[in-house]
């Protein structure tokens, strides 16, 4: 059986390591000379079920209101001309209730807590490494109050398997030595045990590897996917930069551009991009440097250590396809920086991008068939496609095999 994965970021690279694995004839096709340089290389890092939460909340479209008027909020919406934002907000606003939001951060918590199993047999299996670093995560406070209501917030994960605990500032100082000299400007955090960090470029790299030298999977980068083309309810071939490509099956793991070409076959698919800003620091020798991952509550920037690098990233903004940046999007990462970690790195020799989360109104990615019986989805893993990728993958190769996902897919958005 020939499959054609489109995109060769971590979601991409994995399924068709699932794939290739269970006897397919594998093409993956990549626009970029590289795999993984888009969302998947500048992420934080953090492999996280402890950061399930759904991002359309109660509190959402308050945040979303600010921004607007100029605040400093998790989540921002810059006005544009593309009629795309205003229907993709319009679902992202019907999920803001309550009973949406609980609904979606627990299916999304189900999804990270099976990838992570996935991931941890795919690396024995293959010995991938990827500076990994299995020390929980800090969800950090730097009011009492707010540590309290963050607890609050956090119980829905410890009912539903999460092991966490909370630490004074002491605690965490003991935890991770970088906030010995820093104790006096935290409360406290969270630390969600289950979760890690390691580096998703990396693992793209050494995994593509296995796939390409073990299980013969061709990789054909350089190659830009313009278009499906459809017979009837099947695709016929993916139209590309590089000419006509043809399989039995096609899954669509482009992030961001996976709507962009779905439309081409009159698939709409509510993936729309929520753009990061990302930081990469080379580590001092000998400064006093992060060894656990973490989330800064208050100022909302992520940071986790990838090997002699140190990486930071932060803000959510709709703003569409717009990869731009200025110095001043950095600002936030660099105070926070320099407030908790003043030695870890150089952080005048930083390398800056912003990168697109390919983002559902609910949270939860595409999964599976749609209308066309050969064409699988893999798309909208929003802010947690790291976490997510292992188990995802595997998914959609068991349902294009044939085989019954381990998951429970109840509540997932899989188009059968
Ligand atoms: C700032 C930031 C921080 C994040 N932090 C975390 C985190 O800590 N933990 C976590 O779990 N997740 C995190 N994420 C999310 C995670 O990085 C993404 O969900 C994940 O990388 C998505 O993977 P993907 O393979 O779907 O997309 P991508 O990595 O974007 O890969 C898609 C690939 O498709 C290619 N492509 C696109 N269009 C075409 C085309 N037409 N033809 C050919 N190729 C094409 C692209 O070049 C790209 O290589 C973060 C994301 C951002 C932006």
């Amino acid at each position: 059986m020939k499959t054609l994965v489109l995109g060769g970021g971590v979601v991409g690279v994995t399924t068709a390591y699932f794939l290739a694995k269970a006897g397919h004839e594998v093409t993956l096709v990549e626009e970029k000379e590289a795999l993984g340089l888009e969302a998947s290389s500048g992420n934080a890092g953090i492999i996280a079920p402890g950061h399930s939460f759904a991002w359309a909340s109660p509190r959402a479209p308050r945040m979303l209101w600010d921004s607007l008027r100029g605040g400093e909020t998790a989540i921002r919406l810059r006005l544009s001309s593309d009629v795309r934002l205003y229907t993709w907000g319009l679902r992202f606003l019907r999920e803001c209730t309550a009973d949406r939001a609980r609904r979606n951060t627990l299916i999304k918590l189900r999804l990270c807590q099976y990838s992570q199993a996935v991931m941890t047999e795919l690396v024995r299996a293959e010995q991938i490494e990827y500076h990994a670093i299995a020390k929980g995560a800090l969800y950090l406070y730097r009011d009492g109050a707010e540590l309290e209501a963050g607890v609050k917030k956090m119980a829905l994960l410890a009912e539903h398997g999460q092991k966490q605990e909370v630490l004074d500032a002491r605690g965490v100082a003991q935890l991770d030595p970088v906030f010995e000299p820093v104790q006096g400007k935290i409360a406290g955090a969270i630390r969600d045990l289950g979760d890690s960090s390691g580096d998703a470029r990396l693992f793209v790299d050494n995994l593509a590897r296995v796939c390409r030298d073990k299980l013969g999977v061709a990789v054909k980068l350089g190659t830009r996917v313009t278009a499906l083309r459809a017979d009837a309810d099947r695709i016929d071939a993916a139209l590309t930069s590089a000419g006509e490509l043809k399989a039995d099956n096609y899954v669509l793991a482009l992030g961001v551009g996976a709507p962009i070409v779905a439309r081409t076959v009159g698939v709409g698919l509510p993936v729309y991009p929520a753009k990061g800003y990302s930081s990469t620091f080379p580590l001092k020798p000998g400064g006093r440097a992060p060894t656990v991952p973490g989330v800064d509550e208050k100022w909302l920037v992520g940071w986790s250590r990838l090997g002699d690098r140190l990486r930071l990233t932060s803000t959510a903004e709709f703003a569409g396809y717009d990869w731009g940046w200025t110095p001043r999007d950095f600002n936030n990462i660099l105070r926070l920086a320099r407030d908790l970690f003043p030695e870890a790195a150089d952080y005048d020799r930083g390398e800056y991008r912003a990168c697109l989360r390919p983002m559902t109104p609910d949270g939860p990615p595409i999964l599976g068939l749609g209308q066309h019986r050969n064409l699988f989805f893999n798309a909208g893993h929003g802010h947690m496609g790291w976490t997510m990728a292992c188990g995802t993958a595997r998914i959609v190769a068991d349902l294009m095999l044939g085989r019954m996902p381990a998951l429970d897919l109840e509540g997932l958005t899989v188009r059968r």
